[in-house]
């Protein structure tokens, strides 16, 4: 049974095709690094996974269940780490607060936690090294931080597949390099499946298992060696590229687009 399968899938918004006749199939336990530009269906893919949007044509089968018809038991066997965002540091909802939601699905909206609950909470804020920061006000983290916390929340949720959409975006270097470690040692750890779509597929070089680019399409799907050449990604990106070899991997460098 695979983690994730999409079957001939078309999604539509309006008249805009966002996905298109897109085929693959994910196994248990593989790291994936979605790559695109902008508007390329990355989005849209986490989406259709987690029934926010319907296609318009195919099927999605998450871990053999359809999407149509077992939405609640797939969205609990999932977790999602967004985009870094801008949150009001005046916002009072502390750190262990932001992880208890991973605990929602399970523990109903209007019952209280229970004991176990919070030590699943307890677990999880250690596992990326930010229990000590449980009752600080979320507001007042840092970018890095933050991420560690929502990641918390979804190893909190005790999900199978793990969704990241560009966690790192707009991180420092060592900080994104931190976030990437630490989740992929959690996904071997725990066995996760993940999805993780980014800009930059040198960032997730080391850590991923294969590679799908998207430009609504998919334009490859691979190891890294496998999709990682100049003709490959000449399709991909509308600008110049070129594939170097840094430590024995490949390292894709894009022209810079203001360039033009
Ligand atoms: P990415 O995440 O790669 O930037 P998206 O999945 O967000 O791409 O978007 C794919 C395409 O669908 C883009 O052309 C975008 O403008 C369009 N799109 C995304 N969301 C919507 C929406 N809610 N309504 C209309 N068009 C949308």
């Amino acid at each position: 049974m695979k983690a994730v399968e999409f079957r001939d899938v078309t999604v539509e918004y309006e008249n805009r095709i966002a996905l298109e006749d897109v085929s693959f199939g994910i196994e248990r336990g593989e790291f994936i690094g979605i790559v695109g530009s902008n508007g390329s269906g990355k989005t849209t893919l986490l989406k259709t996974i987690l029934g926010l949007v319907e296609p318009a044509k195919g099927e999605v089968f998450i871990l053999g269940m359809d999407v149509r018809t077992h939405l609640k038991e797939i969205r609990e066997k999932i977790g999602y780490v967004p985009q870094k965002t801008r949150i009001n540091p005046k916002m009072p909802v502390l750190v262990k607060e932001v992880v208890l939601m991973g605990r929602y699905g399970k523990i109903g909206l209007f019952r209280s936690p229970r004991q176990k609950d919070m030590e699943i909470v307890k677990k999880a804020l250690e596992e990326v090294d930010m229990y000590d920061l449980k009752d600080e006000p979320f507001g007042h983290l840092s970018g890095g931080q933050q991420q560690r916390v929502y990641l918390a929340r979804a190893l909190a949720q005790e999900s199978e597949i793990m969704l990241l959409d560009e966690p790192t975006t707009g991180l420092d270097v060592s900080s994104q390099r931190s976030i990437i470690e630490l989740i992929a040692r959690l996904k071997e750890e725990k066995d996760l499946t993940v999805l993780f779509v980014t800009h930059d597929v040198n960032s997730i070089a080391r850590v991923s298992d294969r590679v799908m680019y998207l430009k609504n399409r998919i334009v490859a799907f691979g190891t890294l060696e496998e999709v990682c050449k100049e003709e490959v990604l000449r399709n991909v990106y509308d600008v110049p590229v070129q594939v170097l070899r840094s430590d024995g991997m490949p390292c894709v460098i894009v022209s810079d687009y203001h360039v033009h």
